[in-house]
């Protein structure tokens, strides 16, 4: 295409709420066949809510919402956000927390000072904790089984040494909701004749239940950020040409890898800046919207 056509594709996509880095992206759009899909935040509103908190044996349910809303005050994930809002809402003033740190997409540590005592605390997946006890264990599985996202919360174990993984004293289920535009906007993207695969580092359950409700019949789950790429990666080693749309901090590697990377603009900035285009209404269906574009700007001026 001539640079003249570019640029006025890339003016179009600018009107259609399509931010385009530079005219050449166009280019690599039109060449795409394969779309990763980040599931919170992309095909979700991200705008999770609790369902259900449980405790084991040696606490109560308004414990285990009390230390990990403190915990989770400090994160931006749309997971710790529900809790923190859902503790304060309960409880008001939360419990400050010292030596707060992040663990890149599985969860959150920290120290609380409880009854003169300070607790070190981990929220987040399953694998970063021992064995779940197996009252904890049952109510674990059953919110996994609704399509839940299942945090759970613990205190570092007997002894500090490395390797002790904590013990959890209780589970929290969230969840959010399909955006509206996405069941269309998986439909146009089929129509397209692109493969969209739902990626996620969310657990199989939760995965499967989002994919059927939009229509996608291939999901990668469980992925760590890094692993994210890998998957990105493997595609490409196929001889795929791979666009990925993504939100969040643990998604801008993979946004990079990818051939053709897309952030949504009500997403994290570092998401964007590691992307090509931005879609600035956070509204699916301008992924779509972008490949048309590029196909149609290089398809009518050869
Ligand atoms: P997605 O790929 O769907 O956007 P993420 O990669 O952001 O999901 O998160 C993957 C998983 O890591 C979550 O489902 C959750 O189990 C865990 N996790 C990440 N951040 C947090 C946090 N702040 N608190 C608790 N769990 C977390
Ligand atoms: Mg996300």
């Amino acid at each position: 295409a001539t640079p003249t056509a570019l640029l006025v594709g890339t003016g179009r996509g600018a009107q259609l709420g399509i931010l385009i880095k530079g005219p050449e992206i166009l280019e690599s759009t039109r060449q795409v066949d394969t779309i990763l899909l980040d599931k919170t935040g992309t095909i979700t509103t991200g705008k999770m809510v609790v369902h259900d908190v449980f405790a084991g044996v040696s606490s109560t349910r308004d414990e285990v919402l009390t230390y990990a809303a403190a915990l989770e005050h400090g994160s931006e994930h749309p997971i710790a956000r529900a809790i923190a809002q859902q503790g304060e809402a309960e409880f008001g003033q939360l419990i400050p927390v010292r030596n707060f740190s992040n663990i890149a997409g599985q969860g959150v540590t920290g120290r609380l000072e409880i009854g003169g005592e300070t607790v070190e605390m981990t929220a987040g997946r399953a694998s970063l904790f021992s064995p779940l006890s197996p009252e904890l264990g049952e109510q674990f599985a059953a919110a996994q089984a609704l399509g839940r996202t299942v945090i759970v919360i613990g205190r570092a174990g007997a002894s500090d040494a490395a390797g002790v993984l904590p013990v959890a004293f209780g589970v929290i289920s969230v969840g959010d909701s399909v955006k509206p535009t996405s069941v269309q906007a998986v439909s146009e993207l089929l129509a397209l004749g692109l493969t969209p695969i739902l990626l996620t580092g969310d657990n199989a359950a939760a995965a499967h239940s989002v994919a059927a409700e939009v229509g996608i019949s291939e999901v990668i789950a469980e992925v760590l950020p890094a692993d994210k790429v890998a998957a990105v990666k493997k595609l490409q080693a196929q001889g795929k040409v791979v666009a990925m749309v993504g939100d969040g901090v643990n998604d801008a590697a993979a946004l990079a890898q990818a051939d053709l990377g897309l952030a949504m603009g009500t997403g994290t900035d570092v998401a964007i800046q590691a992307s090509d285009l931005t879609l600035v209404r956070g509204d699916l269906r301008s992924a779509a919207q972008a490949i048309r574009l590029s196909r149609r700007t290089l398809g009518t001026i050869k």
